[in-house]
């Protein structure tokens, strides 16, 4: 079975390819949805990762034969009132992993609260009709100084204690393992390969 992926994000697919062959799902392959950069891209208004993810996956599925899944995801940090949430990926004005991490830690200067979590929803549609939802959420501490060069985003700030290392230091099996993304990806391969078994 093939779901599309409506993602421009090169990590975020990258993981996603990953996660089907590392939670044993080789039946389920996952693809880029087809020319996706050449589609007018869906406007992500939404207030939550919810309604983003929905919408997207709504949205793309019409231009598909195939079921597509989108995500939303971000960054939720308790003590900047839950920012930077559903605007992470475009948290400074440069939009760049670079200058929102800068903002990010310029923001927490002072504070000593600094938890924060990883959230991710996945919504998996098929022309246009809504199939499903799928949450993920990890907990971690927010560190001045970044540490590790893998993964993107936040991920060299992001803390995870159980590790002892923060996301930009795991490869990206262990990550998969731990992470937001991970978690909710497991829900929909382990939801799409039950509905395909059932047919
Ligand atoms: P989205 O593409 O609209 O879901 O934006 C997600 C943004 O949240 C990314 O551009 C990153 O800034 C941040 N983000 C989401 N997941 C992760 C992760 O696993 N590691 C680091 N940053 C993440």
């Amino acid at each position: 079975m093939t779901l599309r992926c409506a993602s421009t994000n090169a990590g975020k697919v990258r993981e996603f390819r990953l996660a089907a062959a590392h939670f044993g799902f080789p039946g389920i392959d996952i693809q880029p949805l087809d020319n996706l950069n050449s589609i007018e891209p869906c406007v992500e208004d939404g207030d939550t990762f919810e309604a983003n993810a929905v919408k997207k996956a709504l949205y793309y599925s019409a231009l598909s034969d195939e079921p597509v899944f989108a995500d939303d995801s971000g960054l939720v940090v308790d003590a900047l009132g839950g920012e930077p949430g559903v605007r992470s990926a475009r948290y400074s004005p440069e939009a760049t992993d670079q200058a929102n991490n800068r903002l990010l830690i310029a923001n927490l200067r002072g504070r000593e609260e600094r938890a924060a979590r990883f959230s991710c929803v996945i919504a998996l549609a098929r022309q246009g009709e809504l199939l499903g939802t799928f949450h993920g959420a990890v907990e971690g501490l927010i560190v001045d100084e970044p540490r590790g060069g893998g993964g993107f985003g936040y991920d060299p700030h992001f803390y995870y204690p159980p590790c002892g290392a923060t996301f930009g230091q795991l490869d990206n099996s262990s990550k998969l393992q731990f992470s937001h993304r991970g978690q909710a990806l497991r829900a929909l391969l382990a939801f799409a390969a039950s509905t395909a078994s059932s047919r």
